[in-house]
């Protein structure tokens, strides 16, 4: 396409992301350049996409992600390496289930009016829908992952690899079904893990209520926030050191209103300090009193049904919902004179994650992971240094974690997922496990058997994301050269949920860790860095950014100066800011298109000419720039090396070296002849140099419009056909050392910093732009090499008549002038009556002073044993340049004031 389209047009005034975006990615596609060959010669750079939830419009938390993980891909994908970015889905368990139920309310219906193989098709019509559109919105961005790979969580492949490990985790004694303590949600009927549950703080109360002492009289009084429970109790606890309490140790209280009667027994555990110091037990409903229960043996009573109204367990109060129940229990205690005084109390109180109703603890049977053995294996991993983690901060985070985890509740009673790979024998009792669909039962031979109702929690199919993907468990060609990957990229917030059970359940099942790298980013916030909320008004919507500032300008500004693991700021200024970069980009490379097309000159090889100061000096801080780049990006530290390249981009090239260019391009009136006084050397070699390696510096940030420009210059370049057909596969610059140029970086220095310090004199003197001044340029050491530069200076400065001349060359400055001591020269403006004498020696005065604290602060510096006998001997070497510069310049400027003041005297 590219050869058929792209000839030598002028390319657009302005740019348009639009029109180009959607032409090179479908380009790419068509090329199959997101699809990596297998060589086995060659380390692959694997990198598996955090699975969107198939529930949501994409926001700004994937565009991050998206282009983080694009910017490696690309990156790694230019340097040869065979690079595979496999993108996916989630089913989303529970979030999906709760979107579809939702649309179904709004018809009236729920979703046992219609049954379950209804609901499931309703499901999967509605997943379906949602994945084309966050496929179309990944290729919006830009991301350049192979779709011929594509992977859904219910697919085939990965749900046979659940079966499996299922499986095998059963028969490793690692998976059990047993009554444990969980978090049940009375909305959604499903337990849920820790993880699932938010918590929040609760202004409540504390009810003390009145249990009267079997066969004595008097009470024990018990605190608590849910005096509903009551019911369900099944003991009293006091701490065995409290001595309140010691005389009633093994005796009972009852019950009221159901008049039940219970012990009263010692447990360690007891807190002492809180409410009046006895505990009532509720074993069925709350985590602790399950463990309490379990060391005393106590009986469990539940006291609820699925949907949290009383059972038959709750005497009077059965059918009625938990919080009328709540409120009938308080208004009879009182009517006893059972309740003793209530008390406000804050306190967190578990939510379920996905429809915010209020957690019920309860004792349900249910499928568990033990994770203990497989949280070792993976403690060790990343203590051995096998998976690094980035920011090195979350390693603490991760251990500690590990260290406590608990098993892992993997039953859900839901109707979207994966199901249970268990099946119940009617006739004897036992259970068949197994990956394929049993037709009978496993001990007995009885085809009377019942697969579980249950599906298994979502994270559990995204815990084998890693190999299940790649075709685990068949040994695939995919998973013998792309496993394990290299890095896994996600947002810190899910470090737990996914990260820790990925390295788990890769450890595992293949007995190699699923990657090398776990980087971390973010959260974006709002300009002023307050959180996203549509409540406050300050989200930016990714497609509506994209849709008026472009692709690339949002990539850029969502990762430009971003560091891994810290939450970053993104509003309309930064955004704006990135468009200006990405015009200034295209503004350069126009005009360096139009100059090949006028000169009619193709590049030539850039060692066929003897370069110019200049010349080695965008060439020697290319060349660095591409080294510090390189380094950042294997540090992974992108948002830095992109703004070193912006910085270069901006300044150096744009505002200077094109500057110059252009002035050493001008036609000459009388020649008509290009870069008259410059000994016809002409920039563009340069220019073009500079600008290809730019933009293939760019490429893996900004994809779209260093594409285009590319292809652009490319045809203009005599040796087009060697090239590659696109950017994407062209490879990544690699830093020159011998195109370093110290010498050459000196001389520019001197010459940017004369032009700069005039221009500023200009400025504050309000010059007119258009009028030339005289100056005059000592120096020292610099002479020859400034000479050479002096039509840039001249041009730039708008300095005219320039005269440069050896400090020996000096004379008193008879007349109102203007000294600019800079590190390597002094400018001498003879501004007539521009200039306030007094004003002036005001300045240089204070000037000095700032030069004299440096000075002391050096010196000091340099005196101090212990910074002498620790840094490193080039740090002081340093130091002591400096300090011999500084007092350099300082003796000038005293000699500046000295003259200034003998002609102030003079006059
Ligand atoms: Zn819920
Ligand atoms: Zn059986």
């Amino acid at each position: 396409m590219a050869e058929e389209t792209q000839t030598k047009d002028e390319i657009p005034k302005a740019y348009e992301p639009g029109k180009i975006e959607e032409k090179w990615y479908d380009f790419w596609l068509k090329q199959g350049y997101f699809t990596p060959k297998i060589d086995p010669r060659k380390k692959p750079f694997v990198i598996v996409m955090p699975l969107p939830n198939v529930t949501g419009d994409l926001h700004l938390g994937h565009a991050l992600t998206a282009t983080l993980e694009d910017i490696m891909a690309r990156w790694h994908r230019m340097r040869g390496e065979p690079t595979l970015w496999l993108p996916g889905t989630d089913h989303a368990g529970i979030a999906t289930q709760v979107v579809v139920e939702r649309q179904l309310a709004k018809q009236g219906q729920t979703k046992e009016d219609i049954g379950r193989e209804k609901f499931t098709k309703l499901t999967w019509e509605w997943g379906d829908k949602s994945r084309r559109n966050i496929r179309r919105q990944h290729q919006l961005l830009g991301a350049s992952c192979d779709w011929t790979r594509e992977k859904f969580t219910l697919d085939e492949g990965p749900s046979k690899a659940v079966r499996t490990a299922f499986v095998r985790l059963y028969n490793k004694g690692l998976i059990y079904r047993g009554e444990r303590m969980i978090n049940w949600c009375p909305r959604c009927q499903t337990a849920l893990s820790d993880l699932e549950v938010e918590h929040k703080d609760i202004v409540g109360h504390l009810y003390y209520i009145r249990y009267s002492r079997t066969k004595s009289k008097g009470f024990v009084t018990v605190a608590t926030t849910r005096p509903e429970t009551f019911l369900g109790d099944t003991a009293v606890a006091v701490n065995p050191q409290d001595e309140r309490y010691k005389n009633l140790i093994g005796r009972s209280v009852t019950l009221p209103i159901i008049n039940k009667e219970i012990p009263i027994i010692a447990d360690e555990a007891v807190d002492t300090s809180f409410g009046t110091g006895a505990l009532k037990i509720t074993p069925a409903h709350d985590p602790t009193d399950f463990e309490v229960a379990q060391r005393h043996d106590l009986p469990l009573v539940n006291i609820m049904n699925p949907d949290a109204t009383m059972n038959e367990n709750a005497g009077p109060y059965q059918g009625l919902e938990r919080f009328a129940c709540r409120d009938k229990v308080l208004a009879d205690l009182k009517g006893k004179k059972l309740l003793e005084k209530i008390e406000p109390y804050s306190h967190s109180v578990g939510h379920c994650g996905r429809c915010q109703t209020m957690i019920e603890p309860k004792v349900s049977l249910q499928w568990f992971v033990r994770t203990q053995p497989l949280a070792k294996a993976a403690t060790e991993a990343v203590k051995d240094g096998r998976i690094t983690i980035i920011p090195e901060r979350f390693t603490k985070i991760y251990f500690d974690w590990m260290e406590n985890i608990k098993d892992w509740c993997i039953s859900r009673q839901l109707w979207w997922g994966h199901r249970i790979p268990v099946w119940y024998c009617q006739d004897c009792a036992k259970v068949t496990v197994s990956a394929d669909e049993p037709t009978a039962c496993t001990h007995c031979g009885s085809n009377q058997i019942i697969q579980d109702p249950d599906v298994l929690d979502t994270w559990f199919s995204s815990a084998l994301w890693t190999h299940s993907t790649l075709g685990w468990p068949e040994d695939t060609a995919d998973l013998r050269y792309f496993y394990p990957g290299s890095v896994m990229e996600t947002g810190y917030d899910i470090l737990f949920f996914w990260v820790a059970r990925m390295i788990m359940m890769g450890l595992e099942d293949t007995g190699e860790i699923p990657f090398h790298i776990v980087y971390l980013h973010g959260l974006i916030r709002d300009e002023s860095g307050e959180k996203m909320s549509k409540l406050r008004g300050n989200v930016t919507d990714p497609t509506e950014a994209i849709s008026k500032y472009g692709v690339d300008a949002l990539r850029f500004a969502l990762t430009t100066g971003s560091t891994p693991g810290n939450d970053m700021n993104l509003g309309k200024g930064k955004l704006e800011s990135s468009r200006n970069f990405v015009n200034k980009l295209w503004n350069a490379t126009r005009f360096i298109l139009q100059s090949l097309d006028a000169e009619k000159l193709e590049a030539q090889a850039i060692e066929l000419q003897p370069p110019r100061i200049e010349d080695r000096w965008i060439d020697s801080q290319l060349n660095r720039l591409i080294k510090s780049v390189t380094e950042l990006m294997e540090e992974f530290r992108f948002g830095e090396a992109e703004q070193q390249i912006y910085d270069f981009v901006w300044s150096k090239f744009c505002d200077w070296y094109i500057e110059i260019a252009k002035i050493r391009l001008r036609p000459h009136p009388a020649l008509s002849m290009a870069g008259e006084g410059f000994g016809g050397v002409s920039p563009l070699p340069f220019l073009v140099n500079t600008l290809e390696k730019s933009l293939r510096l760019l490429h893996p940030f900004m994809p779209f419009v260093t594409e285009e420009l590319w292809q652009s210059l490319k045809q203009r370049l005599p040796g087009k056909d060697q090239m590659p057909a696109s950017i994407i596969i062209a490879p990544y610059p690699v830093a020159d050392d011998k195109a370093f140029a110290p010498e050459a970086e000196r001389v520019m220095d001197s010459v940017i910093e004369i032009v700069r310090s005039t221009r500023n004199v200009r400025a504050q003197h309000k010059v007119k732009p258009s009028k030339w001044i005289e100056a005059q340029v000592y120096t020292g050491e610099l002479l020859s090499s400034l000479i050479t530069q002096a039509n840039i200076i001249e041009t730039l400065a708008k300095v005219r008549p320039l005269t440069i001349l050896g400090r020996q060359k000096r004379k008193t400055v008879k007349e109102k002038a203007l000294v600019l001591v800079l590190k390597e020269a002094e400018v001498v403006l003879p501004l007539a009556g521009m200039v306030d004498r007094l004003a002036e020696e005001q300045r240089l005065t204070k000037e000095g002073g700032e030069i004299k604290a440096r000075i002391a602060q050096l010196d000091a510096r340099l005196r101090d044993n212990a910074f002498l006998t620790n840094a490193p001997a080039p740090v002081i070497e340093k130091q002591k340049q400096k300090l011999a510069m500084l007092e350099d310049k300082l003796k000038r400027l005293h000699q500046e004031l000295s003259q200034l003041s003998s002609s102030s005297a003079d006059s």
